[in-house]
């Protein structure tokens, strides 16, 4: 069966008398050298688990089952169920569970596949709930090997952005924090059923196993990033005082020289590194006072 066919696609979806639901982001690919190259480049090693968000009529998650040794998918649809169970019944290595990934407790759910091996995650994301999902994978601190999706591409080329570009935002800073983010290639609207109004992007991130920065308090590190961005036309010795009212604007212009900052600069030319030490350094005030 050739999931990437939209006769098949449409075919399978009136079998089970579906349609295609707008509030779970149901945009299903139909370009087989896509699906072949998100589930080939989603990860190094073959002989891990893969878990997929959103496995929809089952088109990427039947070419990762070939590719890993074990795939776990989890769909909010419970529509979907059936079709998965026809779509992929060739294969014993592939779980598909009907859960909602927010009320996922991912640590319970893949002890075991840690336990066994490598751990990465792959998606086609519903694009409702992208940033959600990503800050959940991250902030679950859960060593995954890479998280690869498939995202708006405006989304991609925020989260791929360097500092001081354009596109560089609170959440290229705060992902950078977790791992590194590359864009692996563009993929146009007309490559899914029904075509969505934007095109897209697959970007992988690699996590750190060991980050390059260690700040003394993380809620304090996102919350100086957090700051910096709210106020983004100024500079950062404003952006700050607006963030932290319990600082002086002498305390916080002393903490910017401190940390080797221009006066002047703006809170988008930062690294997270550098976000790093001027949480310290805000943070050392914070409790002496
Ligand atoms: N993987 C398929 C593909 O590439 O053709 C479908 C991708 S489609 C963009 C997103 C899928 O995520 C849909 O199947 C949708 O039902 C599912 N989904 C939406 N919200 C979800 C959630 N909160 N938890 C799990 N799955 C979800």
């Amino acid at each position: 069966m050739n999931l990437c066919d939209i006769k098949t696609v449409k075919q399978v979806m009136g079998m089970f008398h579906l349609t295609f639901r707008k509030e779970f982001g149901q945009n299903f690919l139909t370009d087989r050298s896509v699906v072949e190259d998100i589930a080939s480049e989603c990860c190094e090693a073959s002989n891990g688990t893969i878990l997929e968000i959103g496995p929809g009529i089952g088109t990427l998650t039947y070419e990762l089952a070939l590719r890993h040794r074990k795939v776990i998918a989890l769909e909010i649809d419970r529509g979907l169920i059936p079709v998965l169970d026809y779509t992929l019944k060739e294969f014993d290595n592939v779980q598909v569970i009907n859960e909602d990934v927010m009320q996922t407790d991912l640590h319970a759910l893949l002890t075991d596949a840690f336990a066994q091996g490598p751990v990465s995650v792959c998606a086609n994301l519903p694009y409702y709930i992208t940033s959600p999902i990503l800050m959940k994978l991250l902030e679950s601190k859960l060593p995954f090997d890479y998280i690869t999706v498939m995202i708006q591409k405006e989304v991609a080329d925020r989260l791929c952005a360097r500092a001081g570009g354009k596109d560089y935002g609170a959440i290229t800073a705060v992902l950078n924090y977790y791992g590194e983010a590359e864009k692996l290639f563009d993929v146009p609207a007309d490559r899914f059923l029904p075509a969505p109004k934007v095109d897209s992007a697959v970007i992988r991130i690699r996590l750190y196993r060991d980050k390059p920065c260690k700040p003394q308090n993380e809620e304090l590190l996102f919350r100086t990033v957090k700051a910096a961005f709210a106020q983004r036309r100024k500079t950062l010795t404003n952006a700050l005082g607006a963030g932290f009212p319990e600082l002086t604007k002498e305390q916080i212009n002393a903490v910017i020289a401190d940390c080797g900052l221009e006066a002047t600069v703006r809170g988008e030319r930062l690294d997270i590194a550098q976000f790093s030490a001027l949480s310290d350094a805000i943070g050392a005030l914070i409790t002496s006072a």
